[in-house]
């Protein structure tokens, strides 16, 4: 596997800014379906918040004509609809939205020879073994992985997102968990399914001939719908495993300036709470307040990190606090009860809930479109609501 420089991800706003400025709308737009087009890489950076996706829309609008930049405005857009879906459904997301392929049964646990990178189809294990690698895939393999895992393996899309989450740099609950949905069917009309035409067009080098991916499209769609799972490749048995990096509830211990529940911070004159989707800029602005990063440990013994997700946030972290608490955040809160926070809004579960509190004053989250009041089911509806209907007529003309 080659990983190329661009795939790895310092956590600096440096690098940040640099990805944004290099954008070109226009080779995006006829180049994103590509393993090797003019995609931005930069979702690490707006997950996490060094950026911000609304400046970033109104910096490409600024500096580019309207139809060479809808295309990237538009899969903005998808970002922003996840969001909007996931401050209506809250933990909701993590289910199955509606009922999905019916009499297909799935399994609630991934097979080691997907998790090992061994599955003996070659855009399969390369995409695994990328997601490893660089804590980064392309979009098109993250959906032709989610459609082999699902439809061609019957495994539940529960388990393999959250497998998936864990190992993602950009890992996001409402892009990650509603995509599996809707590659699932439980979140759309239809299974999404891909040959290895359809591979070999956009990947070449991950070519996946005479596999079972090696079908037509109406094969495939049959195979989703029907009970039967397809077996690993014969020659799975041949390859050797790839290490599997653990994910880990809680950063390792050996992390310096992280502090324990034993010893909360006393906040004396109210203070920035500063949550890992929350490193931007803006806190520089404010030199007077205490800043303390927050890691609310429940929700990531829910939803655990690679190292190399923890080692990004961190870093970056401590690189814009005082200090880091890593622990309950209510008992924070309840340790420091005459003194008013500051924080940004976020919908990470737990985090939504502890950061609520009357003690706490919330900023909102800066969004590029409008968040109807109303919950928009489909994208369709969600983007004709925010009044950005017009480029989607072109781009599904
Ligand atoms: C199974 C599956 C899981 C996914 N999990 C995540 C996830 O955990 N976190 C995440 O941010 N995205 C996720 N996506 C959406 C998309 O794949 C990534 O946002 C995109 O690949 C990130 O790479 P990029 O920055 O180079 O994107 P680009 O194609 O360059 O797009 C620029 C930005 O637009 C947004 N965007 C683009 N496409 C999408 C999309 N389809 N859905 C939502 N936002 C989009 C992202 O913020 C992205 O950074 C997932 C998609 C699938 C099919």
């Amino acid at each position: 596997m080659v990983v190329d420089l661009f795939s790895a991800f310092p956590p600096q706003i440096e690098d940040a800014r640099h990805r944004a400025r290099v954008i070109k709308p226009k080779a995006y737009a006829s180049t994103r379906n590509f393993l090797d087009g003019a995609v931005t890489r930069i979702s690490p950076y707006i997950t996490h918040g060094f950026l911000s996706l609304a400046d970033l829309a109104v910096e490409i609008e600024m500096n580019y004509p309207a139809d060479e930049c809808e295309k990237l405005i538009m899969e903005f857009g998808w970002r922003e609809f996840f969001q909007h879906v996931w401050r209506h459904q809250g933990e909701r997301i993590l289910r199955d939205l509606k009922p999905g392929l019916t009499g297909v049964k799935y399994a609630s646990d991934l097979p080691p020879d997907i998790v090992e990178a061994r599955t003996g189809i070659p855009v399969i294990d390369q995409a695994v073994r990328t997601l490893y690698a660089t804590g980064y895939l392309h979009n098109h393999a993250r959906m032709w992985l989610a459609s082999y895992v699902v439809h061609l393996r019957k495994v539940h899309w529960r388990a393999a997102a959250d497998w998936m989450y864990g190992h993602l740099l950009d890992g996001d609950p409402a892009s990650n968990h509603l995509s599996w949905q809707w590659v699932a069917a439980t979140f759309s009309s239809k299974p999404y399914v891909f040959n290895a035409e359809n591979v070999a067009r956009y990947a070449p080098a991950w070519a996946s001939p005479k596999t079972a991916i090696d079908i037509s499209y109406e094969e495939l769609d049959d195979l989703a719908r029907g009970p039967q799972a397809v077996k690993p490749e014969w020659r799975c048995e041949l390859l050797p495993p790839c290490g599997v990096p653990p994910l880990l509830a809680q950063p390792a211990s050996d992390n310096a300036s992280v502090t324990t529940p034993k010893a909360s911070p006393v906040l004396e004159f109210g203070a920035w709470l500063i949550h890992p989707w929350d490193l931007g800029e803006h806190h520089m602005v404010n030199t007077t307040m205490k800043k303390i990063g927050i890691i609310h440990q429940p929700f990531h013994a829910q939803l655990p990190w690679s190292q190399q997700r923890w080692d990004f946030v961190l870093t970056r972290m401590r690189a814009i606090t005082d200090e880091i608490f890593v622990g309950d955040l209510n008992q924070l809160l309840q340790a420091n009860p005459s003194i008013q926070l500051h924080a940004t809004e976020t919908y990470h579960f737990g985090y939504r809930e502890a950061l609520s509190s009357a003690q706490v004053t919330l900023a909102p989250v800066r969004r590029f479109t409008k968040d109807p009041e109303k919950l928009c089911a489909s994208f369709s509806r969600f983007w004709a609501a925010v009044g950005r209907e017009k480029l989607q007529k072109k781009w599904h003309k």
